[in-house]
């Protein structure tokens, strides 16, 4: 893959030097406003296709955890299964660290 050595802000077109150590593709710099609008685009853009999928089913981290006892066994197991994707947006929407 192509290493890119400066790339334009998506946000406040900028120029900024992606960080090396960032495996994935960045379209934003690194200022803290550019940061968290894409956090946030990210976010709005999970919840516009799943509307309300886990909000309305489990009102936080440690209900979902209790109605899927096995959810870390089967992590290592099925890493590629769409239950185990689902939860790790859960946890990264919700904020549940
Ligand atoms: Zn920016």
């Amino acid at each position: 893959m192509p290493v890119r050595h400066c790339a334009c802000c998506y946000y406040c077109g900028r120029y900024f030097r992606p960080d090396c150590r960032h495996k994935t593709d960045q379209k934003a710099c690194q200022r803290a406003d550019c940061r968290r609008r894409r956090k946030q685009e990210a976010q709005q853009r999970w919840t516009k296709t799943n509307p309300g999928y886990f909000r309305d089913r489990y009102s936080n981290t440690q209900q979902w955890r209790e109605a899927h006892p096995d959810y870390q066994r089967k992590r290592r197991r099925r890493l590629k299964s769409r239950e185990i994707q689902d939860a790790s947006l859960l946890d990264m929407i919700i904020g549940h660290h």
